[in-house]
Formats: C-alpha cells, sequence, structure tokens
C-alpha cells in the first residue's frame, strides 16, 4: 500500500488571491520540500452564517465567483483548490477534523477580526493541535497587523491622527513585503477526498455581482493603473461623486482579492508617496488606506463594538426616534433631499456607494431623521459589495458622533449645500433620479421651491428643525452627571 500523502492544508477566507498570500507560500513552500507532501486549498461556503452578519446578497455572489475564478488561477500554480457549500461557521469543524483523519500534518491560514470567526477559529486550532496536526495563522489583513502600533503607554491609539504618524514611521522603519507567486511541485488530485468530506460542492450565487470582474491579474492592474494614472488628482477629484476619482478597490480588498501591502507597495513604486503628511494625492489615498487599518485595530483591542455597542459609552442612552416610516423612505431613496435619494439609489442598484455620499447618507439617517446609527449600519451591510465590519462600523459611528476620532455631535452636514458643493452640476443626481433629469444645476440640489418645474418627493422632515433636535438630543447625554 502507498504511504498516505501528508497534506498542507490552506484555508482560504478574505485572503482570496494566489499573489502575496502568506499562508498559500508557506504551505506551498513546505509541500514542495517534502517528497510525500501535497498542497491543497480550501474554500467553505457558509451561507446561513453569512446571513446572520447581514452580508449583501452580491457580496455572497461575489465571492463566490472569485472562489470559482481562484480555483482557476491556483491550479494554474500546480495548487489544487476544493471549494465546499456549508451553512452555519460550525459546519466548517467536521471538515478539518475529516481532512486530520485523511492526512493533514498542517493548516495554514490568515485570521479573521470579528466575534464568531475567531471563536470558530480556536475551536479548530484547538481541534487539530490535539491531533497533531501543526496550526499556522499569518496575520496579513494589515500592513501594521493590530496591536503593533501602540501609544506610549502601550494602549491604542483612539484618534486617527497620531496612530498615522506611528504607522508612516513604522513604514519607513520595516517598508512593506509581498510574498512572491509560488507554484506546486505536485498537483493533489481532490476527487477521492471531495467525497468524503460529506459536503457539496460550492454553489453557483445568483450573479448579482456580475458586473465586477474577478480575475486577480485584472484587479492588480486596475490598481497599478489607479497608482499611475490617477492617484496624483485623488486629493482634487476624491469628494465628488460624479468623477472616477477614487481607486474603486474597496470590494477587492474586502475578500482580498489584493492586499493592503500590494496596494502600499504599487503606490510606493508608481507614485513616489513621500512619507510625510503632505496633501499630494498618492498621500490622502495612503491615508485613506490608514485608516482602514485603523478601524481594524479599533475593532480588535475594543470586541465590545462587534456587539453593536457605541465606542462612547454615554451616547448609548440617546433617545432616537426611529421612525420605521422614515427609515423606509431613506432605505428607498425618498426623502425629499435629492442627493440622499440619489446616493441610496446608487447603493441599492449597484451595491457600492461613494464615500463622501456614505457620509452624507449617515448623517442623514442620524442626524435629521433620528435614527439609530445601528439601523444604517445593518443596512449598509445588506448591500454593500465591499461590507467589512470595521469600516463600516467605524464609518456609521463616525457620521453618528458616537465613535471614536468622531465627527463632533454639533458638526452636522447640510444634505442641500453638501449637494452643491460636490455635485455642482447635478449630474449625479440626474444618474440616478431620472424624475429630475430636467431640473437645472440651481435647482436639483432641493426642487422644492415654488415654481420649480418637477415634482418631486417631498421633504420628510426640515433640515434646520431636525438639527435642533439632534443637538438636543446629544445635549441630554452629553450633561454632566446625565
Ligand atoms: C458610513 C460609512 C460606511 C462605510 N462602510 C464601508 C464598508 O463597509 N467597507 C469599506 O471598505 N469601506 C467602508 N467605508 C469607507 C469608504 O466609504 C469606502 O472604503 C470607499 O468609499 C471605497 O471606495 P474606493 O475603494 O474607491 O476607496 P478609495 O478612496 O480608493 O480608498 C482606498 C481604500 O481605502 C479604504 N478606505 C477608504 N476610505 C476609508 C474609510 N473612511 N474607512 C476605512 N477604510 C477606508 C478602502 O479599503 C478603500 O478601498 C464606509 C464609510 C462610511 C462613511
Amino acid at each position: 500500500m502507498s504511504k498516505p500523502v501528508a497534506l498542507h492544508v490552506v484555508w482560504l477566507r478574505n485572503d482570496l488571491r494566489a499573489y502575496d498570500n502568506a499562508a498559500l507560500f508557506h504551505a506551498v513552500t513546505a509541500a514542495n520540500n517534502d517528497a510525500d507532501s501535497a498542497v491543497l486549498a480550501v474554500f467553505v461556503a457558509t451561507a446561513a452564517s453569512w446571513q446572520q452578519h447581514h452580508m449583501s446578497t452580491i457580496k455572497q455572489d461575489f465571492i463566490r465567483q472569485r472562489v470559482r475564478q481562484l480555483t482557476v488561477e491556483l491550479a494554474e500554480q500546480g495548487v489544487a483548490m476544493l471549494a465546499l457549500e456549508a451553512n452555519h461557521y460550525q459546519d466548517c469543524r467536521p471538515v478539518f477534523a475529516k481532512l486530520s483523519a485523511l492526512g493533514m500534518v498542517a493548516l495554514y491560514s490568515q485570521p479573521e477580526y470579528e466575534l464568531r470567526e475567531q471563536q470558530r477559529d480556536r475551536q479548530i486550532t484547538a481541534d487539530l493541535q490535539a491531533a497533531g496536526v501543526a496550526v499556522h495563522w499569518y496575520d496579513r489583513q494589515c500592513v501594521m497587523p493590530p496591536g503593533s502600533i501602540l501609544t506610549q503607554s502601550g494602549d491604542t491609539y483612539k484618534v486617527f491622527t497620531p496612530f498615522k504618524r506611528n504607522w508612516l514611521a513604522r513604514l519607513q522603519q520595516l517598508g512593506v513585503r509581498c510574498y512572491p507567486r509560488v507554484r506546486a511541485e505536485k498537483f493533489y488530485d481532490v476527487s477521492a477526498i471531495g467525497e468524503q468530506l460529506a459536503l457539496p460542492a460550492m454553489q453557483n450565487g445568483d450573479n448579482s455581482a456580475a458586473a465586477w470582474p474577478v480575475a486577480e491579474q485584472q484587479i492588480l492592474e486596475q490598481m497599478r493603473q489607479f497608482c499611475q494614472q490617477q492617484v496624483a488628482d485623488y486629493q482634487r477629484t476624491r469628494d465628488f461623486p460624479e468623477q472616477a476619482g477614487t481607486s474603486g478597490l474597496s470590494a477587492y480588498l474586502a475578500i482580498g482579492v489584493i492586499s493592503a501591502q500590494q496596494c502600499v507597495n504599487r503606490l510606493q513604486l508608481e507614485a513616489a508617496v513621500t512619507l510625510e503628511q503632505d496633501k499630494s494625492g498618492a498621500s490622502v489615498w495612503l491615508s485613506e488606506l490608514i485608516w482602514r487599518e485603523f478601524y481594524k485595530h479599533i475593532l480588535v483591542a475594543y470586541p465590545d463594538l462587534i456587539k453593536h455597542n457605541p465606542f462612547q459609552a454615554d451616547t448609548a442612552a440617546i433617545r432616537w426616534s426611529n421612525s420605521k416610516t422614515l427609515f423606509d423612505a431613506w432605505c428607498q431613496g425618498k426623502t425629499g433631499y435629492p442627493i440622499v435619494d440619489a446616493a441610496m439609489r446608487q447603493l441599492n442598484q449597484t451595491g457600492w456607494m461613494h464615500n463622501r455620499l456614505r457620509m452624507i447618507t449617515a448623517s442623514f439617517l442620524v442626524k435629521d431623521l433620528h435614527i439609530d446609527w445601528r439601523w444604517g449600519e445593518q443596512y449598509f451591510m445588506s448591500r454593500l459589495i465591499d461590507g467589512d465590519f470595521a469600516a463600516n462600523n467605524g464609518g456609521w459611528q463616525w457620521a453618528a458622533s458616537t465613535g471614536t476620532d468622531a465627527a463632533p455631535y454639533f458638526r452636522i452636514f447640510n444634505p442641500v449645500t453638501q449637494s452643491e458643493r460636490f455635485d455642482p452640476a447635478g449630474n449625479f443626481i440626474r444618474r440616478y433620479l431620472p424624475e429630475l433629469a430636467k431640473q437645472s444645476a440651481k435647482t436639483i440640489h432641493w426642487p422644492h421651491n415654488k415654481g420649480t418645474p418637477a415634482e418631486y418627493w417631498p421633504a420628510v422632515v426640515d433640515h434646520n428643525d431636525a438639527r435642533k433636535i439632534t443637538l438636543a438630543l446629544f445635549a441630554e447625554v452629553k450633561k454632566p452627571n446625565a
């Protein structure tokens, strides 16, 4: 009887890429060093758990499409991949128990930061270690992993600017390293093992993400072009939703088709980014990538955020009015405020929303409609293709003035002046609100004045009145001894 193959298993989750993948690199290297070893990549779709986390259907489809493509890309590198369909995170446990019985000698993966994901990983790690399987975690979600950027007294930064300063100093010191592409020397035949794992093959999605390309090389090229040709203008164009002034990479970063390390590396190569805090497009884009890391560091340091608690505890007592009717108007893009409505329709129709509009719509929900930010956070998650707990929670708590480094509660966006400033010709609004197509650049931001030619959804609230109510709601909880 032939000796069983020693399997080095890579469990792919939020690092769905073949290049700069630490877990894959180490598994392939280990397998190539031993004639009796082989490498196997595994992905387990867990639709029921995804739904519990309010993951949008477009993101679910996007993941499935990317996994199918990755299976092809990995095969070209000599790595076999098994993509399986389960329901819940707990269903992963028997898969790895079975793999361990079938000869797995080591597991390689990248940690996830959310609570249930960590529980699942702890259980599986314990099971495998008890069975004598080595377990290797490579934390590469961030260029600087959580816990590595701390204040002088060893605490997590709660304010972005000093975090960024420290982050940049660390980058200067350490540089950024990307893992090379690897090739497995022998291809493992998965046909026999697939049947023994007692889970069906991963299903196709609903094709809702069809507009989003999923080939890794194409996305790396998009990133390269952005760094080469567009990033210089980023500071000037990034706030205008009508212009393609941002990278459009968030969905790919969220599921790890590309890594933040690759972005920083490419930025340094193409745009000669200075590590000073200047106002060049490249530096400002780098800052956005650092915001992404800031929120992940905060999430790991304050796991209570996963339980939907506000960062500023006193704001938990705010008495939101939580009108279901107003919430529905906001979700459907029928508030009567064109910029808010156009933005919500962009989200509903495409699964993505421009950052400036995320700030405007989030502020509007909380500070004009007085609805608990958690309702909006969940709605965004259920619609976004780039839904990411840390960035979404951070963005919502920033807008709601309940988070770390949040906008002060008395700074309240005026949706009409924001619209005039960031969509001056009204072209973005026209794209999503055909009912306002004939409005002039002057009237489109507020089509409610007498003599305005088109009828539009009536404004659900008066901004000035709403603003006063917000100030009172916050004043109640911000009072000493309140
Ligand atoms: C209320 C609210 C909710 C948000 N929810 C999410 C979310 O679920 N997922 C998500 O990836 N981003 C979220 N953001 C941040 C930001 O809006 C998006 O990352 C950005 O619009 C994506 O477009 P882009 O890839 O073209 O970004 P670019 O401007 O090209 O930025 C490059 C990358 O930096 C990161 N980034 C940029 N801005 C931020 C930020 N403010 N916070 C954290 N990371 C950032 C993203 O990974 C982005 O792809 C949210 C912001 C707000 C205000």
